[in-house]
């Protein structure tokens, strides 16, 4: 070894992230929507305070460094205390989704061997109801104040999470211990299996807080009013909670609140600038702020991500309603940022339309990240925009194993020919043009595979969703004789919208590939969506599996 370095080393640790908050943009204000209907503010130095107070209970409840703390909870400041004051204490935050249907949730516990069971009010009869089935919880914390106490419950003694918190005295000092520690784990939403835990690193964490935070990433700044509408409980909010803190912004959490009205309201009273999302929670709002000729007086812009952002939604964004729209993609194994489409200074000289289809993406990897497509023999395809292939990714929040398995989730890759490492793969399919903007054709299992060829059924879906009578779409295969599989379209006209199987078909001419247009056309009250608000893809094949085609 040549000459060493001579800085100060110091863990990357959660904990400094709120003590930063604290200490730099202490009056900086967190304002929650509570369960119970009112609005709560503080601000990071309360947050750090009480995040503190949090930790001694844990410890004094007789937790220890590596017991998983669960969640079952909203967007809102116990949660985020509960985000610090476990990981702070090398314990480690287990945000479970109470979207799932309870015998998911039970299961999902169980695996992470939660000991503690932090959940919101509302969810107290699901908790009632779960408790037989959790032996590992020795503690359910109950998220209110005395007064919301029920005066009766069947949980063996229930706390009182203010009461926990009130009864300490604050003097902890935030332990300090080896960033590879596990801080935190999520739960894939099983939209493709069991659900698998990602076990999130302290280092992991702080380094992908850091990146996210960059200009060409979510561009957050201590000038940000940021609303995560993404739930704390889908990949830690996308991080916010933690990028928040690093560059000092004003946290607003809408709890359970996420319908139009009420975010719209929220999004204005508290002048939100910046806020991230799936797609289908911008439908809502998009509905409601158009039904009411509404405008944003200081929203400006948006990550979406989680599923492909319609091309007509963005449009829908940036030009009617001024918000830049940051399409982004990523996953539960990637903490979950992996790539954004922002544009390069060349590409702001291209006409607007170019610039769109290039922010239609999913985008640039940030720093951190490294993609490339694969063959199914694992060698990477070129970088030309067409060649598609599996997308794998490596980098510093990336999973190495799921949690509680022994092997790699890793698969070797290799590039020209030579050995290019082991890198983890997405189960996406992917293109990535020659300026490094990836796009996501399919998830591995919902492309259509018709007579050999492939269909995506994001594109279909995209044309479909142009349509100013579809509220949503989903593409799936169908079976079919001659070809394998085709495409079928499945639709939810708009509230009052008239559209026929015809209509829909002749919108895709010149729009697509002929031998790529559905083959049919199905129109239905609803679309099924999995715990995150993705379409269920997996129970439309099973509910559309004895459709039978014009012509099959
Ligand atoms: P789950 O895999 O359990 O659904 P994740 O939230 O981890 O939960 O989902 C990650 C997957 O979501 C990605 O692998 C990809 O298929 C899809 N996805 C995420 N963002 C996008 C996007 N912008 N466009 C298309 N697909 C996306």
């Amino acid at each position: 070894m040549g000459l060493m370095g001579q800085m100060m080393s110091m863990p990357l640790l959660i904990s400094s992230l709120i003590q930063h908050a604290a200490r730099h943009s202490g009056d900086t204000e967190i304002v929650s929507k509570r369960v119970e209907g009112d609005l709560h503010r503080y601000n990071w130095r309360e947050c750090e305070r009480r995040s503190r107070k949090l930790a001694q209970a844990l410890v004094r409840l007789g937790l220890k460094a590596g017991d998983r703390v669960g969640t079952l909870a909203w967007n809102g400041y116990r949660h985020l205390e509960i985000y610090y004051g476990s990981s702070g204490s090398a314990l480690v935050c287990h945000t479970i989704n109470p979207r799932l249907f309870p015998e998911q949730i039970a299961w999902i516990a169980n695996d992470a061997q939660d000991l503690a069971l932090c959940f919101d009010l509302n969810f107290l009869p699901l908790v009632e109801k779960l408790a037989p089935q959790l032996p590992h919880v020795r503690h359910f914390v109950l998220m209110t104040d005395r007064a919301h106490m029920p005066a009766q419950t069947t949980l063996p003694g229930l706390l009182c999470y203010e009461e926990l918190v009130e009864a300490e005295d604050g003097r902890y000092t935030w332990p300090v211990f080896d960033e590879n520690a596990a801080s935190s784990i999520c739960y894939t939403s099983g939209t493709t299996g069991h659900p698998k835990g990602a076990v999130y690193s302290h280092r992991s964490s702080v380094l992908h807080a850091f990146a996210s935070a960059l200009p060409d990433g979510m561009d957050c700044s201590s000038k940000d009013v940021i609303l995560p509408v993404v739930p704390m409980f889908h990949v830690n909010a996308w991080g916010l909670p933690y990028s928040s803190a690093i560059v000092g912004a004003k946290l607003v959490f809408p709890g359970p609140h996420l319908d139009g009205k009420s975010l719209y309201e929220l999004f204005e009273a508290e002048q939100v600038t910046f806020s991230a999302g799936v797609p289908t929670v911008w439908l809502g709002l998009l509905n409601y702020v158009g039904a009411n000729q509404l405008k944003f007086s200081s929203f400006t812009r948006t990550v979406i991500g989680g599923s492909a952002c319609p091309p007509a939604m963005l449009r829908t964004l940036m030009d009617d309603y001024g918000v830049e729209v940051i399409h982004a993609w990523g996953m539960t194994e990637l903490s979950p940022l992996g790539t954004l489409s922002k544009l390069t200074a060349r590409q702001l000289k291209l006409p607007q339309e170019e610039q769109r289809r290039i922010l239609e993406k999913q985008g640039k990897v940030i720093y951190g990240i490294d993609m490339a497509v694969i063959d199914d023999a694992g060698d990477a395809q070129p970088w030309d925009g067409t060649s598609s292939g599996n997308l794998v990714v490596r980098g510093h929040w990336v999973i190495n194993s799921y949690f509680g398995q022994t092997q790699s989730a890793l698969v070797p890759v290799k590039e020209q020919g030579s050995d290019a490492g082991l890198w983890f793969p997405t189960g996406d399919v992917a293109t990535i043009d020659a300026d490094g903007f990836m796009q996501i054709t399919d998830r591995s299992k919902d492309v259509i595979k018709s007579g050999g060829e492939w269909i995506s059924s994001i594109d279909l879906e995209n044309i479909a969703m142009a349509h100013p009578a579809v509220g949503e779409a989903a593409a799936i295969a169908c079976r079919h004789p001659k070809w394998d599989e085709r495409p079928l379209l499945v639709v939810v006209r708009k509230p009052g919208a008239s559209l026929s199987r015809e209509e829909m078909l002749a919108f895709y001419e010149g729009r697509i590939a002929k031998w790529q247009i559905p083959d049919d056309v199905v129109f239905v009250d609803e679309i099924p969506h999995t715990a995150t608000g993705k379409i269920q893809k997996l129970k439309l094949r099973q509910q559309f599996a004895e459709h039978r085609l014009p012509g099959a």
